[in-house]
Order: C-alpha cells, then sequence, then structure tokens
C-alpha cells in the first residue's frame, strides 16, 4: 500500500468538507482533501441555491429583527423538542458571521425573500447565491488555492476505512482503480454527505425508498456514518429524509424545466394516491418540503389527474396559477412570472412521457384503474367529489382555495402524471456533541473523528423543516466548527507533547 502523512484528513469537498478545508487552509494546517468524484462539489456545487442565517451583516442593514432566541425556540418547538439544543446553538450563533465567511471562499450570497411562494411573509433568513454557475467555477477553483498552499486534493479517491486504536491512525482510501493508500493522520473530518446513495440503507430506513426521485448526492454511501458506527458512535435516530418537491422522473429532470409534464406537476391541480383516493390540500405545493412529506406518506409516489380539455386550455391559454418553481430558478434580482401557459408544446409533451410511462393516457375511468391497477369506485368517487368542489367553488375536505379550483376532470382522454416523491438527501446519521465529534450512547466523544453536514443527527426530528437553506447553512457552519476544533486539539496535543 502507498503511504502519506498529514495532520488533518478532509473526507468529502462539499458544503461541509470545502468549509472545514477552507478553515485548515486559512490556519495553515497541513490536510489532504479526499473527492470520491472527479471534482471538488458534492450537493452543495451542483444543487443548492442557498444558506439560512441569522443576525448576517446584510440582515442588520435591511432592519431583519428575526433573532437567536425566536430562531433557537422556533426550531426547538418545530421539532419537538427532538433537536440537539448545543450543536443548534452553535450553529445559529455562527450563521450570521459564515455569510462573510462564504464571501471569503468566493461563494457570496444574498439575503432574498424566501423561493417559496407558501414562506414569502417570513423573515428574511435565506441567503441566495448570488449566481449559480459563478458559484460552481469559484468552488472549483479552491483546491488550486489549497495546494498552492502546500496541502494535498485527491480527486477518484474515497476513504474507505481508518485505523483506529485508542485515537486515529491513519485514513484508507482507494483510488478509482481500486489502488489503496494509509494515509497517516491525527485527525478526520467525514463531510460525505450522508447516505441517499447506499439503496441498502435507503430500503432499511425508508418503506418506500423505491419511489423516490434521489435528485441528492449519489456518491453518498455512508462512509463516515458507518465507519463512526463501527467505532462505537452512537446512531439512534427517527429516520430524517430530506424530501423536497416531487416530479415525475429524471428523464423529465426539474433541474431543467423543459417539458410541460413537468410544469402541470408544480401546479395545485387533482392528485390521487396509489389507492385512488385525495390525499391533500394540493395548495401544498407552494412548501416544497412539506409537499414532499405528504407524497412520502402515501408511499413516494402519486397521480396528477387531468383530462383532455385541461390540456387544450394550458396549450392555447395564460392560465393563472404559479409554477412552484418559478421563484428558485430566478437569478437574485429576476422578476418571477406569476402565470402558467400558454405552453404550445404540451401534447407533444404528454405524448412523448406516455412512450417512457411517465404519463398514463386512457379514454375512460375505467381504463385508466384498470392501467394504474387502481380500484375503480375509489377512483369514480374522487373524481366526482372533485368535480363537485369544482362546480360548487368550495372544497369542503381539503380546503384548497377557491382561486385553485380551476380544472374539472370530466371526460376522456385522461392523463395521469405518476409522480415521485423527490429527495435531495438523508438528514439523519450521527449522534455528535457541540464540536461535532461522535458520541458513544453515554455521551463520551470518539477522539480524532468529526461528523458533519448531511452525516448528523440533531437538528431535525423526522423531517426536513420548512426554513430554508438550513441543511446547507449547516453544512457550512459545521464544517467551520470541525475546521477550528481539529486545529483546537492538535495545538493542545502539541502544547501537551512540550
Ligand atoms: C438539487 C439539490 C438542491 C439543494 N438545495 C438546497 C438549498 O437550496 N438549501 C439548502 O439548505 N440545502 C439544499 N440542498 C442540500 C444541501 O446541498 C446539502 O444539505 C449539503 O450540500 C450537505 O453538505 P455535505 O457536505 O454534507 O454533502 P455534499 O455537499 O453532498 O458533499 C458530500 C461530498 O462527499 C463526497 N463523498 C462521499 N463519500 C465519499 C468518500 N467515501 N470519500 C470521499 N468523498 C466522498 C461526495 O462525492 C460529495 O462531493 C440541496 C441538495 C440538492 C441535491
Amino acid at each position: 500500500m502507498k503511504a502519506l502523512s498529514t495532520s488533518v484528513v478532509v473526507v468529502g469537498s462539499g458544503s461541509a468538507g470545502i468549509s472545514a478545508s477552507f478553515e485548515l487552509y486559512k490556519q495553515k494546517i497541513p490536510f489532504i482533501l479526499l473527492e470520491r468524484g472527479d471534482k471538488v462539489g458534492g450537493a452543495g456545487k451542483f444543487g443548492a441555491h442557498g444558506v439560512f442565517a441569522i443576525n448576517s451583516k446584510q440582515q442588520i442593514a435591511k432592519g431583519v429583527t428575526y433573532d437567536y432566541q425566536q430562531a433557537f425556540e422556533g426550531l426547538t418547538e418545530y421539532n419537538h423538542y427532538f433537536v440537539n439544543g448545543e450543536l443548534l446553538s452553535r450553529f445559529l450563533k455562527k450563521s450570521g458571521a459564515n455569510i462573510d465567511r462564504m464571501t471569503e471562499m468566493g461563494l457570496s450570497v444574498t439575503v432574498e425573500q424566501s423561493e417559496q411562494e407558501a414562506h414569502l411573509n417570513d423573515p428574511l433568513v435565506y441567503h441566495k447565491f448570488n449566481n449559480f454557475k459563478d458559484k460552481m467555477n469559484n468552488w472549483d477553483q479552491l483546491p488550486a488555492k489549497f495546494v498552492e498552499a502546500g496541502n494535498t486534493v485527491l480527486t477518484e479517491t474515497a476513504a474507505v476505512d481508518l485505523d483506529y486504536e485508542n485515537g486515529l491512525k491513519a485514513v484508507i482510501v482507494e483510488d478509482k482503480n481500486g489502488e489503496r493508500t494509509r494515509i497517516s493522520t491525527q485527525k478526520v473530518i467525514f463531510a460525505d454527505g450522508g447516505y441517499c446513495g447506499d439503496p441498502n440503507m435507503m430500503a432499511e430506513k425508508y418503506a418506500d425508498s423505491k419511489n423516490l426521485l434521489n435528485l441528492g448526492e449519489r456518491k453518498a454511501d455512508g462512509t463516515g456514518i458507518k465507519l463512526a458506527k463501527k467505532l462505537g458512535a452512537d446512531t439512534n435516530h427517527t429516520p430524517v429524509l430530506f424530501a423536497h418537491g416531487c416530479a415525475p422522473s429524471l428523464q423529465i429532470n426539474p433541474m431543467r424545466r423543459d417539458s410541460s409534464v413537468e410544469t402541470l406537476t408544480n401546479l395545485p391541480l387533482f392528485w390521487l394516491d396509489q389507492t385512488a383516493n385525495r390525499f391533500v390540500n394540493e395548495d401544498i405545493v407552494y412548501d416544497f418540503a412539506m409537499w414532499a412529506n405528504a407524497a412520502h406518506n402515501v408511499g413516494g409516489k402519486y397521480y396528477v389527474l387531468v383530462d383532455q380539455k385541461t390540456i387544450d386550455t394550458f396549450k392555447t391559454q395564460q392560465v393563472n396559477l404559479k409554477d412552484t418553481f418559478e421563484r428558485q430558478f430566478c437569478e437574485v434580482g429576476e422578476t418571477p412570472r406569476t402565470t402558467v401557459g400558454p405552453l404550445p408544446n404540451i401534447q407533444q409533451d404528454f405524448d412523448d412521457a406516455e412512450k417512457t410511462g411517465e404519463v398514463v393516457k386512457a379514454n375512460s375511468l375505467s381504463e385508466l384503474s384498470e392501467k394504474l391497477n387502481l380500484s375503480l369506485p375509489a377512483l369514480q368517487r374522487s373524481v366526482d367529489a372533485y368535480n363537485h368542489a369544482i362546480d360548487v367553488q368550495d372544497d369542503d375536505v381539503f380546503l384548497k382555495p377557491t382561486d385553485e379550483l380551476l380544472f374539472n376532470v370530466e371526460s376522456g382522454p385522461f392523463y395521469a402524471i405518476v409522480e415521485h416523491c423527490a429527495i435531495l438527501g438523508t438528514l439523519d446519521g450521527v449522534n455528535v456533541n457541540r464540536n461535532c465529534e461522535p458520541v458513544r450512547e453515554d455521551g463520551t466523544p470518539i477522539k480524532d473523528l468529526y461528523i458533519v453536514g448531511n452525516n448528523v443527527n440533531g437538528l431535525y426530528s423526522d423531517g426536513y423543516p420548512s426554513y430554508e437553506g438550513i441543511a446547507n447553512g449547516f453544512a457550512f457552519v459545521s464544517g467551520w466548527i470541525a475546521g477550528e476544533e481539529s486545529i483546537k486539539s492538535l495545538k493542545q496535543t502539541k502544547m501537551e507533547a512540550l
């Protein structure tokens, strides 16, 4: 086996890993950054649009009064007290300064109104990347800086094991050809992004894992969580899926926004679960996390049901409904559209999607029930009840607002879009203390290890909250904390040795 040595190994170069590396770089501590992919990045680079913070300079300048007390108590209550209070506190208290630190890293953000219609009137806590492409480019430039300062960045190289006996001896890594290297080191920071890329872990935790549309970092296979557990770390926690939005399939990728089929799924139309029952007020489409949770609650899959008349209306007319993702794909300062359509390609898009299975077309409800394996009486009952709500402009069960009660489902052909709960990752893993050190069940830390970002338990009880940017904000801040704490510990060891 080849051999290398350094003071700290950082595993993963997404939000948490790049942030931890930046701290080590700034404080001139030698480190090796490992990245399984062929470029640095992770979900933080290719996916995230912003970060949460309180008390940033930008917020203060705008007179935002939402403060530590409101955020701390709000998140604690929201999660029914299933939180790691010390960790939550430390994250919140550093979140404001993290905004300036991100600018220093070349990853500037601006405090903006929420991207989600449901949260437009929430306090200004969301800081959005000024320009998505610039963010990606600037991220890619950080390794050169690290290397210039004498550090090492190894891409296509994954951490696979630890040599640990009364303390860390080495991290064992493997490159894409299967060749192993032993990196002797004093500290390791696991910033490898959770476990959504490990189908077995996903199946163990989520009964609907097969129906979930994984838009997360698939290279994240739970390495850090598994290795910490092997060393005795407490990993007990309710599974926390980072469910966020819904979409038909990876072919109709919501990130590309190029299919009318996807557009119709972003509106509060008529939804049925896999038992042919309506299951939620479709207006929830305007709150990404809750929308996805509603889908997760009915087995991760549901149908958007429309008839030909609705398709024809969208083809030629502008409809007074907002596309829930409209704001997300506007750059800072751009004005979002508040209507949808006309969608001249809609028929073609639906016909194409029918061929690939994202849309199921039928001339009658009975044919549709057969094709989707749904109970016809249940389907007929749901359709009748929905049409009645449209007729009388009163949804007395789910209470959808009247200005969204627009399209009944009357005569064929009928189209059912097969919609999946989308996930951006996982948010449970290892119990840690306020310094992001993994702890055993008795609370004692496993020394020399740090666990950060999506690998950590303690911020969420059972699902992602409607506080935009928390996951990514926490990833950056927890990487920063682990960087600082590892340096502190290295210095202390050095002092003790003198
Ligand atoms: C499409 C999308 C949109 C998102 N939007 C938002 C948003 O707007 N706001 C928000 O708060 N959050 C958002 N998120 C979530 C946010 O991106 C994550 O919470 C955050 O990136 C987590 O940081 P991380 O460092 O833990 O993981 P990542 O950023 O995913 O980084 C993990 C890295 O570790 C690497 N890795 C994995 N295993 C190994 C190994 N064994 N060895 C070496 N490297 C390894 C991976 O390749 C990856 O580069 C979004 C996520 C996605 C997918």
